[in-house]
C-alpha cells in the first residue's frame, strides 16, 4: 500500500499506535499486550489552491478464517471466479480499499497536484478496537470530509450501532464429576451467557434509540464468538473462557453497557468472571445532510443513473471516529466474516470511478469542472 501510494505521488508515513491510548480515549478499544511494530499507512498529497480536503481510507486487519479446510479454494488463494475474489478480507474489506487507491491514483494522474489536501489511510485494527483509525486521525489526518471502503454494496452507508467485548471466565478444580461437589463451569458459563441473550432481548426490547429500530428488527445482537475450555468428558474444564460481543444504541454508552453486562453476571452467574477487552463503541449516524453527501450521490447517479439507497449498519465501522461528515461507501461483498467471503469486482470498479468522480468534483476550485 505504501509503495503503491508513493507511485502515485503521495508523502507516505508509518503511523502508530500508542500503548496508551485506552487510558486517554474512553470510547478507544482495549489494545493488544503489544502492537509488535504494527503500524498504519498514511499519506498525504497538499494542494495548491485551498480546496477543500478529503480524506480517503480503509482497514487491512481481517477477521480469522477459523476452519480453512472447508473454504472452496483456501481463506488465503484470492481466486478468481465468476466476476469475484474469494477470500478473507476480499469484501471485509480489501476490495473496497483497493478501489479507493485505484481512484486516489487516477485522480491524481488527471489533476496532478489538488486544489485540496488528498489524505489517505490504510489502517489497522477496525476488527477489534478501532485504534488504527484513532491514531491516524490524532495524526493529522483530520479533512473536510472522509469516506471509507467498507462494503456496503454501492449504498451510502451512515450508520453503525454501539459494540462492546467481554470476556468471561470460569474455574474449577478440575475434578472428576463421581467427585466434584456438583458445581460445574459449563453450567455456570451457559448461565452467563443466558443473563447476557435475556439483555439483549431487554436492549432490542426497550432501548430509547428508536434509530436502529427503524432499520432492524433486532438490531442489537449478542454474539457468543468464542468459547474455550476443558480436555476430556470424565473431567470438569479448569478453566472455560467465552468471548463475547453485545451491540446497543445511542442511548447507551460503551461504559454504560459494560457496567449492565457485569451486573446483570453478578445477578445470575458470580462464579463466572468478565473482564472487557477488544471495542468500547459509541452508536453512531451520520444525518447525511452535508456536501459529501450530495457529493457521493450525484458521482453514484452519474455511473449508475439512480440515486445511492441508505444504509444502516448493525456493526461499527471506523466512521464512528471521525468528527467531521464521513460515509462509508464500497462494493458488493458477501459471507463477511464467514466462509467462502467475496468481493464483486464489477462493483469494486463501480466505486473506484464513483470515488474518483467524488474527488474530482470536491477538491477542484467551485465552476471549473464539467462532468467530472
Ligand atoms: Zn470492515
Amino acid at each position: 500500500v505504501a509503495d503503491y501510494l508513493k507511485a502515485a505521488g503521495f508523502t507516505v508515513e508509518r503511523v502508530a499506535v500508542a500503548d496508551d491510548i485506552a487510558d486517554k480515549d474512553l470510547s478507544a478499544g482495549y489494545p493488544p499486550l503489544s502492537y509488535d511494530g504494527r503500524t498504519c499507512v498514511a499519506a498525504r498529497v497538499t494542494g495548491h489552491a485551498g480546496g477543500r480536503s478529503m480524506h480517503l481510507s480503509g482497514h487491512v486487519d481481517v477477521v480469522p478464517a477459523e476452519r480453512e479446510d472447508r473454504w472452496t479454494t483456501g481463506p488465503w488463494a484470492g481466486a478468481i471466479r465468476d466476476g469475484r475474489i474469494y477470500g478473507r478480507g476480499a469484501g471485509d474489506m480489501k476490495g473496497g480499499l483497493a478501489a479507493y487507491l485505484i481512484a486516489a491514483a487516477a485522480f491524481l494522474e488527471v489533476v496532478g497536484q489538488p486544489a485540496g489536501d488528498l489524505l489517505f489511510s490504510s489502517v489497522i485494527e477496525e476488527e477489534c478496537t478501532g485504534n488504527g483509525m484513532k491514531a491516524v486521525l490524532a495524526a493529522g489526518y483530520e479533512a473536510d470530509a472522509t469516506l471509507i471502503g467498507e462494503p456496503s454494496g454501492l449504498q451510502l452507508q451512515h450508520a453503525g450501532v454501539g459494540v462492546v467485548w467481554a470476556r468471561l471466565t470460569a474455574r474449577s478444580s478440575g475434578a472428576h464429576p463421581a467427585f466434584s461437589s456438583g458445581s460445574s463451569v459449563t453450567r455456570s458459563m451457559l448461565a452467563a451467557v443466558h443473563a447476557l441473550e435475556d439483555l439483549e432481548a431487554v436492549l432490542n426490547a426497550h432501548g430509547t434509540d428508536r434509530f436502529f429500530h427503524e432499520a432492524f428488527e433486532q438490531p442489537y445482537r449478542l454474539n457468543v464468538g468464542a468459547i474455550h475450555g476443558g480436555a476430556w468428558p470424565s473431567s470438569e474444564p479448569v478453566e472455560m473462557i467465552a468471548r463475547v460481543r453485545l451491540g446497543f444504541g445511542r442511548d447507551l454508552s460503551p461504559a454504560t453497557a459494560q457496567r449492565l453486562i457485569a451486573s446483570r453476571l453478578a445477578e445470575v452467574a458470580p462464579d463466572v468472571d468478565v473482564d472487557f477487552e477488544g471495542f468500547r463503541a459509541d452508536a453512531y449516524v451520520d444525518d447525511l445532510d452535508h456536501p459529501l453527501a450530495a457529493a457521493v450521490i450525484e458521482a453514484h447517479e452519474t455511473i449508475h443513473g439512480t440515486v445511492p439507497s441508505r444504509r444502516v449498519l448493525a456493526g461499527t465501522t471506523d466512521a464512528r471516529s471521525v468528527k467531521g461528515p464521513c460515509l462509508c461507501y464500497g462494493p458488493s461483498a458477501g459471507s463477511i466474516h464467514g466462509v467462502d467471503e467475496w468481493v464483486d469486482l464489477a462493483s469494486a470498479h463501480a466505486v473506484a470511478r464513483c470515488v474518483a468522480l467524488v474527488l474530482g468534483r470536491w477538491q477542484a476550485p467551485v465552476g471549473t469542472v464539467e462532468n467530472g
